[in-house]
């Protein structure tokens, strides 16, 4: 007879599977703690360490027993950013930040400062799969979504580096946050909860292209965010030239879509409108613009384009802007020209990235 040895082998827990314990809501952290045999109270002290001390590892958790700390340390991982570059705008104080993340991928965040705050303008995706024709962030494709705790850590580094408190967040650099809505919503919870960063939800805008579902979805979550649109154009027409998620959504079911928006939260849509010349800043579509407009709470802000070097898109003329703010003013439309901020740091969406990878591949 044949005796089978049957002896057990000890896994390791390989980095992908382990927890990423930033990433974790509060809800996500009692149920772990309960799975774990623990008390469930523990997860309002272990996420004000992560969150509100911000501690570097788990050993800094001095209210937490030798053997939890133990678990999360062969169980979790605790995500963290590398600054790689940093750009300083001599004209604004505007600071653009290049941070490496754990596989060497790199994103960019910024820091704005303004009379009411500091805003910070965060990635939410590695690239972006939107293919928006003026953008520097596109071009590479998508390479993969960012954690919640990658979204986090942008404000927490930059606040950590600068010594500045960042009262705004605007998630408008690279990415398109519908198309990674689960790490989105967590990223938002967890920057809003008391025991953290406790920025309130009102101080945080999302931007989209106009991803219908997504936007309809955020409508039901909840949250006073603040919903910008990347519109682009007064109708379909225009707005296919610039952006190719127009031909997957019609313009009148994302402008119905930021209506509902707008009755289910009560927040005022901001439109984003990058002023191409010769594409989409003619008097015929501002007061096209103004009729699809009337009547709503609503706040264009109006971005000459930032030109890029792989595309020919050009910069309206100053005179056609201030012209079409007119237009839309006239109709009692809120809007304002966006003051162009570290225009001498390469601050349109992706350029720095970009020009960091595409030289790191020439290399
Ligand atoms: N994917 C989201 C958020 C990232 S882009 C969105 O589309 O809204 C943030 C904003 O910057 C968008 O309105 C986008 O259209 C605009 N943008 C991107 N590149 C630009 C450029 N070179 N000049 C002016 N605006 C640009």
């Amino acid at each position: 007879m044949r005796r089978f040895l049957y002896c057990k082998i000890k896994k390791e827990i390989t980095m992908e599977e382990r927890l990423d314990l930033k990433s974790l809501t509060m809800e996500e952290w009692k149920s772990v703690l309960l799975q774990w045999g623990e008390k469930s109270f523990r997860a309002e002290q272990i996420f004000s360490w992560l969150h509100g001390k911000r501690v570097k590892s788990v050993d800094e958790m001095t209210n937490i027993s030798k053997s939890l700390r133990e678990k999360m340390r062969t169980e979790g991982s605790m995500t963290e950013l590398r600054e790689a570059d940093r750009l300083e705008s001599e004209l604004d104080g505007t600071c653009k930040f290049l941070f490496e993340l754990e596989d060497s991928q790199v994103i960019e965040s910024v820091l704005m400062k303004y009379h009411h705050g500091n805003s910070v303008c965060i990635s939410s995706q590695v690239g972006c799969r939107m293919g928006c024709k003026f953008c520097a962030s596109t071009l590479g494709g998508l390479v993969r979504n960012l954690k919640a705790s990658e979204m986090l850590e942008q404000i927490y580094e930059i606040e950590r580096i600068t010594g500045e408190n960042v009262s705004n967040v605007v998630v408008m650099g690279t990415g398109e946050p519908m198309d990674n809505y689960e790490n989105l919503i967590k990223f938002i919870r967890i920057l809003s909860a008391k025991e953290g960063k406790n920025i309130s939800v009102r101080n945080i805008t999302v931007s989209t292209c106009g991803v219908v579902e997504g936007m309809l979805r955020l409508a039901e979550e909840n949250l006073p965010l603040t919903l910008a649109l990347s519109l682009h154009a007064p109708n379909d027409e225009v707005r296919k030239q610039l952006l190719p998620v127009a031909n997957k959504y019609k313009l009148e079911d994302v402008l119905a879509a930021c209506d509902t928006y707008y009755e289910k939260t009560s927040r005022r849509i901001t439109y984003e409108y990058s002023m191409v010349q010769g594409v989409n800043d003619s008097v015929e579509c501002a007061k096209e613009l103004a009729e699809k407009l009337r009547g709503k709470n609503c706040h264009v802000n109006l971005i000459p384009v930032n030109p890029i070097k792989e595309r020919t898109f050009l910069k309206s003329r100053t005179e056609a802007i201030q012209n079409f703010k007119n237009i839309l003013e006239k109709n009692r439309i809120n809007v304002t020209i966006r003051r162009e901020m570290g225009s001498d740091i390469d601050a349109a969406c992706g350029q720095l990235r970009r020009s960091y990878t595409v030289k790191k591949e020439g290399q």
